[in-house]
This record gives structure tokens, C-alpha cells and sequence, in this order.
């Protein structure tokens, strides 16, 4: 029997930007494959092209080389894929449950269900109480949550996320870690997440693909095994700081 079909395959994927006459490759050989369920971390320093990637699984922009298939059969990119970007980007007009409902709204799913769903998530999240709150009258960091409760809603199988973290200070973003990581175990999706950060790389990741200096290149990928669940103390770990200073080295900063 053939083996079975990875969720997302990638292979010798590659993208140049062209613009006024000028042409900068982004990404120009990355190659791995995530199976369904997993938690794969990409990394690699500022502009080596790791939003470029993310944006390419997320059907928004073409790559102009190598081969890339995401989701098994019947899977639909408009309705199937979440997305949670650096900047929040919440309607600052609706309130933090209508933010939430927004991606259900233009799938056009039914009301009833999917406000219970949105109540559900945002408890997921911690905010539980501040359904009806307006995005200027929350904290960063709550606004990144409210993001990504958004960007669940419709019950997507792949969640792509990039740094969605970037913007918060280091308690709130350690503090985010851990729910990501609850969030991962309680609902099963599949989440492909960019992030400069090899600590938080390591933590999250069930595997972390290490991108070099622009243009991205695959560099090394890593399987992550710590025990579960991870508690934020692990990373004080032997364990954890080896495979952190594997890393650093991939990215010739060891
Ligand atoms: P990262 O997410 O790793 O910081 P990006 O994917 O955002 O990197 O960018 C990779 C490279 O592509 C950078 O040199 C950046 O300046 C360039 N780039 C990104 N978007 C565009 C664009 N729309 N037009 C031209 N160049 C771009």
C-alpha cells in the first residue's frame, strides 16, 4: 500500500518579488512536510522570507517555483485554512464577539451555533466577559487573542500563524505560549507557526524547520520531544536548551 500523503508537501518551493524593475527572491528552496495534527514551528532570522512561505500556504500568493500541495482531498483553502497574522487587524467598530464571528459570517454558517462556538473559543482564550467589549478597550495582548479565537471560528483543519506574538511583552507572550499549546492539544488542527524566536520555537513546536538568511533555505529540521504537558520550566531543561543551541547553530548563531 502507498504511504499516505502528507498534509502539506512542499518541495523545492520558491518565490522572487518583482516589482518596478527590480527582483528580490524571498524564498528560494524549501523543501518539508507536515502530517495532519501537527505543530511545526518555521524559524529563521528577520526578512529570510518566512512570511513569504506562510502567505504562499495560505493561497495568497503564488509561488513561482518547485511543487507545494496542502490538505487532503476535499480540502478547501477558503474554508478550511485559519490565519492569525502579526497585527491583530480587528474591526475596531465591532465588538470582540463580532470580530470573532467575522470569517463565519462570509462563509456564511449558521448564527446560532457558531455564536456559541465564538463564546467557547473566546474562553479558550481567557475572555470569557469581554464578549461585548470593543477592540480600543482591550490590551494588546487580549487583542491577539481575539484573533486568534477569529481565526478558529470556522473549525479550520490548518491553522497558519505568523508571529501572532511579535507585538506582545515577554510575560503576556509566555503566557500565550502555554495556551497555544492547549489550545493545539485540545482541538487537534494542524498549525504551521513563523516565529524569530528560537525559545519559543522549541516550546511550541512538535517540529521546528530552521530557515537561513534571506533568501529561505531549508537549513535543518528538528523533532522536538519534552514531556507533556510543557510547562514553561521546561525550557531551563538540559534537553531543551540542546536542541535551542542546535538551532542557534543551524543559524550560524552558536
Ligand atoms: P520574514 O517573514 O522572514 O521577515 P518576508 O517573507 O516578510 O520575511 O520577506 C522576505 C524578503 O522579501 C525580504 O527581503 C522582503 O523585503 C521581501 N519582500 C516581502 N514582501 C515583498 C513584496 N510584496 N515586494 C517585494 N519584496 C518583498
Amino acid at each position: 500500500m502507498d504511504a499516505p500523503q502528507p498534509f502539506i508537501h512542499l518541495s523545492n518551493v520558491a518565490k522572487t518579488y518583482r516589482a518596478q524593475g527590480r527582483a528580490v527572491t524571498a524564498v528560494s528552496d524549501v523543501t518539508f512536510d507536515v502530517a495532519e495534527g501537527e505543530f511545526v514551528c518555521l524559524v529563521g532570522p528577520s526578512g529570510c522570507g518566512k512570511s513569504t512561505l506562510l502567505k504562499m500556504l495560505a493561497g495568497l500568493l503564488n509561488r513561482d517555483g518547485g511543487t507545494m500541495r496542502v490538505g487532503g482531498p476535499g480540502f478547501d483553502p477558503g474554508r478550511d485554512i485559519g490565519i492569525a497574522f502579526q497585527q491583530p487587524l480587528l474591526l475596531k467598530w465591532r465588538r470582540v464577539i463580532d470580530n470573532v464571528l467575522l470569517p463565519a459570517e462570509i462563509l456564511g454558517l449558521p448564527r446560532r451555533a457558531t455564536r456559541d462556538r465564538a463564546r467557547e473559543l473566546l474562553e479558550l482564550v481567557g475572555l470569557s466577559g469581554q464578549e461585548d467589549r470593543f477592540p480600543h478597550e482591550l490590551s494588546g495582548g487580549m487583542q491577539q487573542r481575539v484573533a486568534i479565537a477569529r481565526s478558529l471560528i470556522h473549525d479550520p483543519k490548518l491553522v497558519l500563524m505568523d508571529e501572532p506574538f511579535g507585538a506582545l511583552d515577554a510575560l503576556t507572550r509566555e503566557r500565550m505560549n502555554l495556551e497555544l499549546r492547549r489550545i493545539w492539544t485540545a482541538s487537534g488542527k494542524t498549525i504551521v507557526l513563523v516565529t524569530h524566536g528560537v525559545q519559543e520555537a522549541v516550546f511550541l513546536g512538535e517540529r521546528v524547520v530552521v530557515l537561513t538568511a534571506g533568501p529561505a533555505r531549508m537549513a535543518d529540521e528538528f523533532t522536538v520531544t519534552l514531556p507533556e504537558p510543557r510547562a514553561l520550566d521546561v525550557r531551563a531543561t538540559s534537553v531543551f536548551g540542546d536542541y535551542a543551541r542546535r538551532i542557534y547553530g543551524r543559524l550560524g548563531m552558536a
